[in-house]
């Protein structure tokens, strides 16, 4: 009998835990786990999977010591799982539980691994809607990897695509991109994604920002070469556009320009500002691999050795 682990990184759920562990108990035939990873919630979401636990030991619980964000408390949890066969989703009820099965059945088909793509999301922002769908595009022009929009991390795998995943030791974790690097032989699952149950999204403009922003800077680096094309170009402008005022200068045609000189200050100054930027995040991101600092800190084990 082959055993399932289905992890479940929440962040300030309380509303949700109650509903989900009667859809999870529903839906999940056979043997099975279900890991909570508590993300350093502040409400009472502990609480509430410790009362689950307490009636069902098919319950676990990792606490982490603060709020560590959702890609890190992914990690926690798939280095605690014990199935062969394990999957990860959210804990808003926006990934159907009811999908379980068959995510499972498509492992047995001789998948290592399970991807399941939204048709479409109920009650979506247009700002959230327009920022993923410019994101995908951008991240899909620059990276190497194809990282294909709208899909999420609701994901079935085998302990051979587990293993690998756990293998990936890098700080700035985007895990969408490494699952699409690691290969393996994938499936796809279409499903419509229903609204929030309760709560509101954790994934504020602040956090997707940054998430695409390691999505960038560790899957490419194209936007450096990007910068450096465009400086060249500019450089190459200017020269010529040296000459040519060197030249009007002693012909003696020149004349007051100040719209000239301010333009070509703005743009310079604009494309330079932009590849030092560009330039911090690629020198942050190795600042930060090289401290070498854990992931996620565990506070608490419930129901797990
Ligand atoms: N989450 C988390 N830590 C965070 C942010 C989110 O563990 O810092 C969890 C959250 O509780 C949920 C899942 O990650 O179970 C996805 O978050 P959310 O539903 O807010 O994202 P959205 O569906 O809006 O993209
Ligand atoms: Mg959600």
């Amino acid at each position: 009998m082959t055993l399932l682990s289905i992890i479940i990184p929440v962040y300030n759920e309380e509303e949700n835990i109650h509903l989900l562990c009667t859809e999870l108990v529903l839906h999940c035939g056979g043997d099975y786990e279900v890991i909570f990873v508590n993300d350093g919630s502040t409400d009472n979401t502990l609480a509430e999977i410790e009362k689950i636990i307490n009636n069902n030991k098919c319950f676990k619980c990792l606490s982490l010591s603060r709020n560590f964000g959702h890609q890190n408390a992914l990690m926690a949890g798939m280095a605690h799982a014990a199935g062969q066969k394990i999957i990860i989703m959210d804990g808003d009820l926006q990934h159907p539980p009811s999908l379980i099965p068959l995510m499972a059945r498509q492992l047995d088909n001789g998948f290592d691994l399970v991807v399941t793509k939204r048709n479409k999301t109920e009650n979506i922002g247009p700002v959230k809607k327009i920022m993923a769908s410019l994101f995908y595009s951008f991240i899909n022009i620059i990276s190497d990897t194809k990282i294909e929009a709208n899909v999420a991390d609701f994901k079935a795998f085998n302990s051979k695509v587990l293993t690998s995943i756990l293998q990936f030791k890098e700080r700035d974790l985007f895990l969408r991109g490494i699952f699409s690097w690691i290969g393996y032989k994938t499936s796809t699952i279409n499903f419509d994604a229903p609204a929030r149950k309760f709560g509101k999204t954790k994934y504020s403009f602040g956090k997707m920002l940054k998430l695409a922003l390691k999505g960038t800077t560790s899957f490419s680096f194209k936007p450096l070469r990007v910068a450096l094309l465009v400086g060249s170009f500019i450089s190459l402008f200017a020269f010529a556009f040296g000459v040519f005022a060197l030249i009007s200068y002693f012909k003696g045609n020149t004349v007051p320009g100040w719209a000239s000189i301010i333009i070509a200050i703005m743009f310079l100054g604009g494309t330079q500002l932009l590849a030092i930027g560009l330039l911090g995040e690629y020198i942050a991101s190795l600042f930060t691999e090289a401290k070498h600092r854990p992931l996620y800190l565990v506070e608490k084990k419930l129901n797990i050795a």
